[in-house]
């Protein structure tokens, strides 16, 4: 068996295309801020994470993050022990650069006096960073999130606010991008900005919030103001300001949610599976932003004979529904497994056949447990 595993040559694709989730919130509020963020940031744990961080603002930046599930980390690091009424929280699910602690969230510039949670894809990152390298930014992590809080520096050397500046930032990157930037320089304000990533205001009694989704605040607030792309927020202890991307104020209407916080996780929606199936537009519009990162997986689908599924429920059925494009479309003969059989059955399978394990969660254990069989005994890509 172990010779015949040795044959097999598989690729981990590490993240659901369908989904480019993770998390961030931030917010002003009255009393110390750490502990707040990392109870709104665990109610968008749903989302799917790999990683956790925070950054407070009083007079300096504070900043605790970890890799793993927020508890763990939070029993290792504590997260909540840092100073300051306002901060800025992030869960993370990488997409550049390895779910460590130097890449989990928030990063900062040189100086270390702005800090930025990102939820996205900065698709031209590697032409900014060789730029802010050259000169004379130092960077720390892998991901393409470094750039902006370096952008900013970089436009805030040249005498701009940090409002000002994240709209120049923003104007170089590509992608997409749900921002809170924070700076010791102005320790008044949070900004938020966001295109094709999604970004809510929470509007409460003398405390503010910026969000991923609407189930981080519900609990501080019912109150939320939805951002469209290109939209920016600053907010301060006053309350909040919505600007366009050319900085001109606009009037936002402020919507009371009157959802409970367990309809919230859903949506609004009855039922997860309500809100699945309302989600497929978008969960197709993610997959297809990810198009470059598909075209380089599957540009090597054709070096295979065969294909094998490994998944387990709903994944399984949506394997079968791949078995079919793949035998319809490609014409690549496709089997589908059930994890479960996978590690007893000894399939016919050689070094012509690809092996490829879908999880939903990504946490499915005879998916895992497959997979954890599958890379001790098979031969990488
Ligand atoms: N692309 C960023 C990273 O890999 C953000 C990912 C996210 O949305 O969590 O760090």
């Amino acid at each position: 068996m172990i010779k015949l595993f040795n044959d097999y040559r598989f690729k981990i694709i590490n993240k659901s295309l369908g989904e480019i989730m993770c998390g961030i919130v931030a917010c002003i509020i009255k009393d110390e801020a750490s502990t707040v963020l990392l109870e709104c940031v665990r109610r968008l744990e749903y989302r799917g994470y790999d990683s956790v961080g925070i950054a407070t603002l009083s007079e300096d930046i504070y900043i605790k993050k970890g890799e793993g599930k927020i508890d763990d980390v939070q029993e290792k690091i504590v997260l909540t022990d840092i100073p300051g009424n306002m901060g800025i929280a992030h869960v993370r699910w990488a997409t550049h650069g390895l779910p460590t602690g130097k890449n989990a969230h928030p990063h900062t510039d040189c100086q270390k006096r702005i800090a930025v949670v990102h939820n996205g894809i900065i698709e031209n990152y590697k032409e900014l960073k060789n730029k802010l390298i050259d000169e004379g930014h130092i960077f720390v992590s892998d991901t393409d999130t470094e750039v902006i809080p370096h952008l900013i520096e970089k436009y805030m050397d040249m005498g701009n606010g940090l409002e000002v500046a994240t709209r120049m930032a923003t104007k170089d990157i590509k992608g997409s991008y749900a921002i809170a930037a924070i700076s010791s320089d102005e320790p008044d304000k949070i900004i938020g900005v966001r295109k094709e990533s999604p970004l809510i205001v929470g509007v409460g009694e003398k405390e503010f919030f910026i969000a991923s989704d609407v189930p981080a605040v519900l609990d501080h607030t019912n109150k939320i103001i939805y951002l469209n792309d290109n939209e920016m927020v600053i907010l301060t202890a006053e309350g909040v300001i919505i600007k366009d991307d050319e900085g001109k104020v606009l009037e936002k209407e402020i919507e009371t949610i009157e959802w409970t916080s367990d309809m919230a996780k859903k949506g609004g929606y009855k039922h997860f599976m309500l809100k699945e199936i309302h989600e497929q537009p978008e969960v197709v519009k993610n997959t297809l932003m990810e198009y470059s990162e598909i075209e380089k997986v599957v540009q090597n689908f054709s070096d295979f004979k065969r294909v094998c599924f490994v998944a387990c429920g709903t994944s399984y059925h949506a394997s079968l529904v791949g078995k079919y494009l793949f035998e319809t479309l490609l014409g690549i003969p496709t089997d589908v497994v059930l994890s479960s059989e996978f590690i007893f059955s000894e399939p016919s399978l050689d070094s012509d056949t690809l092996v490829i394990f879908i999880s939903q969660s990504g946490e499915t254990a005879d998916t895992l447990k497959a997979l954890k069989v599958a890379k001790k005994n098979l031969k990488p890509l």
